[in-house]
């Protein structure tokens, strides 16, 4: 007799409704032999408002169960059948007796564990952030069972467990469908970078439902075994499930980090705020030095010209790509020189003469064709949203974020240049933005190598680096664009690092093996 007509056994002889402990009950006593993880296996292969992909090979079957309620289900009827009985049942809480707890392997490979909503009140290693009991019983679990853990955050998709984040208020079940998917989706594509190809490999997902909702379809995707104990459980039946599994392995709980308490560096262990902190000190040192100018453009008239129009600053921002920073500033100077002006009026109807322009000797930029084009583009965005005047993108009193995102709407501005933008107007233009939390270090080479390998993330990625930034300084990330980046391109070069004289040897892992991405 196959699993899929056992459990068709088992739906009718259980009243309904009935629910996923139920059905584990009853193979428990009628079919012992059968494991937890198959009769929860094919409970969702048969249940008719499962998606196909959580339905696998069975898709095509005709289902044997509906879910009415979490975890609770009535035997499937086609349509046109009896209708379901009405469902209203309060039961209690109640603890699986010892013997009848879903039990799951001893081992495995991977623990992902949800969030919780209680948190400290400052930036912590992922691992110490989350407060609540539940969150420190399912990390026990987790950190007994699996070879390596992780933690699911609705901000932040999926975070290593010595991974600093600030605190946030973000929880899943308060975001849409489209939230959700898409972040089940980003939580499996980040762990994969972390942990490897999940093909035949052991992930157990120790999270309320919202969290195990969402990823577990992307999880199976990738080819993971997947193990869900908590599927299917009440929060209070969770509660005493992780209650009763951290006493059956005689695992003791992390103590609460408490709130006072702040990173204390161990003598001689470099820490990440040391190098935040060396970071700031090294901007602070050079403050004179980049406020009297702007300090990228090979001129001084260049640099004016950067200061007085605020087109002539756009424009910086888009040609500062895949050429040096100081030729890239110097180009809006030269667009006017040769142009006769820089109006975006007259610029948006002179795709010709801007392509001559840039192409003139020495060219402006390297790619000439896609940078004129640009360059009209900018200018057409900046007449038809801004009337013209390209500094109303950021009016006094805009937020940054909603600054960053208005630089993001010009074709060839991405993530890095926007983040790059936002910190040079208020640092080097004092303007008057608000909300300087929506702030960020530009995903730039020269930072990306830099976070490496002073040890502030383990992963090249954008997203990691960034939430890095938000946590050392939650107030205002972008502070820290600056000084990286001139460390970046002064002393920690992609070969040969100059770790005896760089302003950051006090702090530094100097994990000079490490380098960004191709
Ligand atoms: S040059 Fe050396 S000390 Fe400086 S940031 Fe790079 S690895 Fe660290």
């Amino acid at each position: 007799m196959t699993i899929w007509e056992r459990m068709a056994e088992c739906v009718a002889a259980l009243p309904e409704p009935f629910g996923r402990q139920d059905v584990l009950r009853w193979f428990t006593i009628h079919h012992p032999e059968v494991n937890t993880v198959s009769v929860s296996t094919h409970l969702q292969f048969a249940t008719s408002n499962a998606s196909p992909e959580s339905r696998g090979a069975f898709s095509n079957r005709t289902p044997l169960v509906t879910r009415v309620g979490r975890g609770e289900y009535v035997r499937f009827r086609a349509s046109g059948d009896e209708p379901f009985p009405a469902v209203v049942v309060v039961e209690p809480v109640h603890t699986p007796p010892a013997d009848q707890l879903v039990t799951i392997p001893e081992s495995v490979d991977i623990a992902l564990v949800g969030c919780g909503r209680t948190k400290r009140s400052a930036p912590s290693p992922a691992a110490d952030l989350y407060t609540s009991s539940g969150f420190r019983k399912r990390r026990a679990v987790a950190e007994d069972a699996a070879e390596s853990w992780y933690i699911l955050s609705a901000d932040h998709g999926l975070v290593a467990p010595d991974e600093w984040i600030a605190p946030y208020d973000v929880a899943l079940d308060s975001t849409d469908s489209d939230y959700r998917s898409a972040w089940g989706r980003w939580a499996v594509t980040r762990l994969v970078h972390k942990a490897g190809l999940l093909r035949g490999r052991a992930v157990m997902v120790l999270a309320p439902a919202p969290y195990a909702d969402a990823i577990q379809p992307h999880l199976r995707a990738a080819g993971a075994d997947v193990h869900e104990p908590l599927s299917g459980l009440r929060q209070g039946e969770q509660g005493a499930w992780l209650t009763a599994e951290v006493e059956r392995r005689g695992i003791t709980l992390a103590p609460r980090v408490p709130e006072s308490s702040s990173p204390s560096p161990v003598a001689g262990v470099p820490t990440r705020q040391a190098v935040a902190e060396a970071l700031l000190t090294f901007r602070q040192s050079n403050e004179k030095l980049h406020a009297s100018r702007l300090g990228y453009a090979e001129t001084a008239e260049a640099d004016e010209l950067l200061k007085a129009d605020p087109f002539a600053f756009l424009l910086g921002v888009l040609l500062d790509e895949g050429i040096p920073a100081e030729r890239a500033w110097e180009g809006p100077y030269k667009l006017k020189t040769r142009l006769g002006h820089l109006d975006p009026w007259l610029v948006r109807h002179q795709r010709e003469e801007v392509r001559a322009a840039v192409a003139e000797r020495p060219t402006i930029h390297r790619y000439v064709e896609i940078m004129a084009d640009a360059i009209v583009r900018a200018a057409e965005l900046v007449c038809s949203k801004y009337n013209g005047d390209a500094s109303r993108l950021w009016a006094p009193g805009s937020m940054a974020d909603e600054v960053d995102r208005r630089f993001r709407a010009f074709h060839k501005i991405g993530v890095k240049k926007a983040a790059m933008a936002v910190e040079l107007l208020v640092s080097h233009f004092d303007v008057d933005l608000a909300d300087l939390s929506g702030t960020n270090v530009a995903y730039d080479v020269h930072v990306r190598r830099v976070f490496l390998r002073t040890g502030l993330v383990d992963v090249d990625d954008l997203g990691i680096v960034t939430a890095a930034a938000r946590a050392l300084h939650p107030t205002r990330p972008g502070l820290l664009d600056l000084p990286t980046w001139l460390i970046g391109r002064g002393w920690c070069h992609a070969s040969n690092p100059n770790c005896a004289a760089c302003p950051l040897t006090q702090a530094c892992a100097k994990l000079t093996s490490r380098n960004v991405r191709a």
